[in-house]
């Protein structure tokens, strides 16, 4: 059988065989862009671009998201060391 995947960019384009497509996805973290593949861009959670005008776009578009206040962020510059909490002995344990 011969299963013919049509591709659409978020822009509402086509792929065709020519084209320099890319994948990118959108995670609570930030964004990935990645090369394309075939496999990958049958995934739910991919988000299909049809070259660099449109990841740019996409891009532009995160980074005004991300310009919006975080909500209920209130620990803000406090990182805990966690090495402080190992004690010598398991320390030693670690890297023997
Ligand atoms: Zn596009």
């Amino acid at each position: 059988m011969a299963a013919i995947t049509i591709y659409t960019c978020v822009c509402g384009v086509q792929k065709k065989t020519s084209n320099h497509w890319v994948l990118a996805k959108v995670t609570s973290h930030g964004v990935t862009f990645m090369p394309w593949d075939a496999e990958l861009a049958r995934s739910r959670d991919i988000t299909i671009l049809c070259g660099e005008g449109c990841a740019a776009s996409m891009l532009s578009r995160s980074l005004g998201d991300w310009k919006k206040p975080a909500v209920g962020v209130t620990n803000v510059g406090s990182v805990t060391d966690i090495s402080a909490v190992i004690s010598a002995e398991e320390y030693e344990l670690a890297v023997a």
